[in-house]
C-alpha cells in the first residue's frame, strides 16, 4: 500500500514520447530497467568512487556504491510507504552522471570547462545522458524516462535556480521534489559515510584507534560490540560497529521522515511538492553524527597524502586531454566531431571525457599525450 504522499505510477506526468503501456510493468519500474540497460549505467563498473583498483579490486567503485545506495533506498522507502519502483531507479541513476576519477576528476572537468566560461555538473550531465546520449530505440534518442525520474535527477542532491537554468523550466523548479527523489541524497550519505569508513580502514589508511577517538558514533557502538563479543577479531568487532552505525542512520532517517510527515500534517504528494523545505531528514542528532562522519572522512581520508598522489594524476590527465582536443578536435572520433558543428568545443569534449571509464582515459592519456599516468 502506497501512502498519499507517494508518487503513483499511474497518475505520473508521462514520458517525452508517450509509449503503450506493458502488460506487467509500470513505468518506473521499467526506468530501472532501462537504467539498468544502459550503457552509462554499466561504465559505472570502472569509475572510481574513491580508492582506485591500485588499493584493492574488492573495494567499492561507482557500480557497486550505486547497488548499496538503491538497497538502502529501496528499505526507507518500503519503510515509509513510498513508491519503491521509483526511488529504486533514482538511485539506480543518480551517478550516472559522474565523470572518471571521483571527485578529482569532476573537479578537473569543472576547471577545464570554467576556462571557457562553462562548467561541469554530474546531474545536468546525467540528464542529457538519459535525453540524448543513449541510443537504443529506434522511435527517439535517449530512453525516454518519465517526468518523474527525469525530475529527481536533477533535484535529488541540490535545488537550481530557475533564474540561472531556465532550460530546466519544466521541472518545478519552485516546488521540492517528491519524496522518493528526496531520500536519495541522504541514503547516498549513509552509502558512503560506511563504505569509505569500511574501505579506509581496510586500506590501512584508517586505523580502528583513529576511527573510535574522531568518530563519536563509532565509539559509542564499538563499546556495545567489545561488551558482547569481547574476543571476536578486531575486523569483526568493526564490522558489527559499522552495522550498527548504519542501521542507526537508516532507522533514524525513517523514523525522524515519518515525525516530520505528521508534525507538518503532509498527505498529499501535493504537499510534499508545496511544502516550503524538504521533508526527508535526519533528526538533529543523527544529522551531527552524519556530519562528523563525513568531517572526519575529510580530514584523514580523502584529503590525505596517500591519495593526494592519485589525484593529482587524475587532474593532469583531465586537464591535458581536454587541452588536447580543444587545440586538435580532428583527433576526436568521428561522432563527437559531427557534435561539434551543432554545439561549442568545449561542451562536446567535456561530454567525450565525462562518459569515459578510468581504463580508457588512461588509455586515450598514453596515446595523446605520450605519457605514462
Ligand atoms: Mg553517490
Amino acid at each position: 500500500m502506497l501512502a498519499g504522499y507517494a508518487v503513483h505510477a499511474e497518475h505520473s506526468r508521462g514520458r517525452r514520447f508517450p509509449e503503450p503501456p506493458h502488460p506487467y510493468r509500470n513505468d518506473f519500474q521499467r526506468d530501472r530497467d532501462r537504467v539498468i540497460h544502459a550503457r552509462a549505467f554499466r561504465r559505472l563498473e570502472d569509475k572510481t568512487q574513491v580508492f582506485t583498483r591500485r588499493y584493492s579490486d574488492h573495494f567499492r567503485n561507482r557500480l557497486t556504491h550505486t547497488i548499496e545506495v538503491a538497497q538502502i533506498t529501496r528499505t526507507v522507502a518500503g519503510a515509509l510507504s513510498l513508491n519503491v519502483d521509483l526511488a529504486e531507479a533514482l538511485a539506480l541513476v543518480h551517478d550516472l552522471g559522474h565523470p572518471p576519477f571521483g571527485h578529482a576528476g569532476e573537479k578537473a572537468l569543472d576547471a577545464a570547462m570554467r576556462a571557457h566560461g562553462l562548467f561541469f555538473d554530474h546531474n545536468l550531465h546525467a540528464l542529457r545522458i538519459v535525453e540524448d546520449f543513449e541510443q537504443r530505440y529506434a522511435a527517439f534518442r535517449g530512453l525516454n524516462l518519465t517526468f518523474e525520474v527525469r525530475e529527481g535527477i536533477i533535484k535529488h542532491s541540490r535545488d537550481y535556480d530557475a533564474a540561472k537554468h531556465p532550460e530546466l523550466a519544466e521541472y518545478l523548479l519552485d516546488q521540492r521534489p517528491p519524496l522518493e527523489a528526496q531520500l536519495i541524497d541522504l541514503t547516498d550519505e549513509i552509502g558512503y559515510n560506511t563504505a569509505d569508513l569500511d574501505d579506509g580502514y581496510e586500506a590501512h589508511l584508517l586505523t580502528l584507534e583513529q576511527i573510535r577517538a574522531g568518530v563519536p558514533v563509532f565509539e559509542q557502538f564499538f563499546r556495545e560490540v567489545e561488551q558482547t563479543y569481547p574476543n571476536a577479531p578486531e575486523k569483526l568487532k568493526f564490522n558489527e560497529t559499522l552495522k550498527k552505525v548504519f542501521n542507526r542512520l537508516t532507522g533514524d532517517l525513517i523514523t525522524n521522515t515519518q515525525t516530520r510527515l505528521k508534525q507538518s500534517s503532509i498527505e498529499t504528494l501535493e504537499d510534499v511538492r508545496r511544502h516550503e523545505e524538504r521533508v526527508a531528514a535526519f533528526s538533529p542528532a543523527a544529522e551531527a553524527e552524519r556530519k562528523q562522519i563525513k568531517d572526519f572522512l575529510y580530514e584523514n581520508l580523502y584529503y590525505s597524502a596517500s591519495l593526494s598522489e592519485e589525484k593529482d594524476d587524475a587532474e593532469r590527465i583531465i586537464s591535458e586531454l581536454f587541452v588536447f582536443w580543444m587545440e586538435r578536435p580532428s583527433a576526436l572520433p568521428h561522432y563527437y566531431q559531427e557534435k561539434a558543428q551543432q554545439e561549442s568545443l568545449p561542451r562536446v569534449v567535456c561530454d567525450y571525457i565525462a562518459g569515459m571509464t578510468d581504463h580508457f582515459i588512461i588509455e586515450q592519456y598514453e596515446k595523446h599525450c605520450g605519457k605514462e599516468s
